[in-house]
C-alpha cells in the first residue's frame, strides 16, 4: 500500500475536489495563504520539554507525516497544529480531523497516546482544544477511505462544498466552482 501525506487528510476533509486537483492533479499554487503557512511552520518554536517536527505514520491507514508540535502538561500528550488563518468558535472540522489522524499515528508509530489536542490560529493568537472523540476517528477513517477512492477515479469529483470554503482556496483557478454550480457541460 501506497502511503499518503498524513496532512493531506486536511485537504480532502476540507473539500474532495481540491484532494483531487492538488495531490492526484498536481494542481499546487503558491497563493499568501500557503506560503504563510509554511513560513509558520517553520518559525514553530519549542519549549525543552516539548517535541517539534515529529514525524509518525501508520502501517493500518498508510499515512505518514508530521506533528507540529507535541507538548507535555503533568504527564499527558498533547498534539499542536498550526494554522495560519483565524479561529473560529471552535476548530474546523478538517483541521480537527487532520489532528486526529496526528493522534492515531502518532499512538500506532511512537506509542504515545494523546486523547486531545489543540490547532493554532495564528490570525486570531488563539487556540482551540479537540478532543479526540470515536465520532473524530471515524471521520479520519472516512477521509483516507475517500483519498483511496479518488486516487483510484480517473476524473476529479464534483464540487460538494458551498461556497463559502472557496475564496481563500489555492486551486480556485483551475477548479472554476462557478462554472460547475452553473452546470456548464462538460466542465470537469
Ligand atoms: S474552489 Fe471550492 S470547490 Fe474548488 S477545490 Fe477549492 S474549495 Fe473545492
Amino acid at each position: 500500500m501506497d502511503y499518503l501525506p498524513l496532512a493531506r487528510v486536511n485537504t480532502v476533509a476540507y473539500c474532495p475536489r481540491r484532494f483531487y486537483l492538488e495531490y492526484i492533479l498536481g494542481e499546487l499554487y503558491a497563493n499568501h495563504h500557503v506560503i504563510e503557512g509554511q513560513y509558520l511552520h517553520e518559525r514553530a518554536y519549542t519549549e525543552p520539554d516539548e517535541l517539534s517536527g515529529l514525524w509518525v505514520w501508520s502501517d493500518r491507514l498508510g499515512l505518514v507525516g508530521v506533528v507540529d508540535r507535541l507538548e507535555w502538561r503533568k504527564g499527558e500528550a498533547l498534539v499542536v497544529e498550526y494554522k495560519v488563518g483565524r479561529a473560529s468558535e471552535e476548530a474546523y472540522l478538517s483541521d480537527a480531523v487532520q489532528l486526529a489522524a496526528q493522534a492515531l499515528c502518532l499512538l500506532e508509530s511512537r506509542g504515545i497516546e494523546a486523547k486531545r489536542g489543540f490547532v493554532y490560529y495564528h490570525k486570531s493568537h488563539v487556540r482551540r482544544e479537540v478532543a479526540f472523540t470515536e465520532a473524530l476517528f471515524a471521520a479520519v477513517e472516512k477521509a483516507v477511505a475517500r483519498m483511496r477512492t479518488l486516487l483510484g477515479s480517473s476524473r476529479p469529483p464534483g464540487v460538494e462544498v458551498p461556497p463559502a470554503k472557496c475564496g481563500g482556496c489555492s486551486v480556485r483557478e483551475a477548479c472554476q466552482p462557478e462554472l460547475w454550480r452553473k452546470g456548464v457541460a462538460g466542465w470537469v
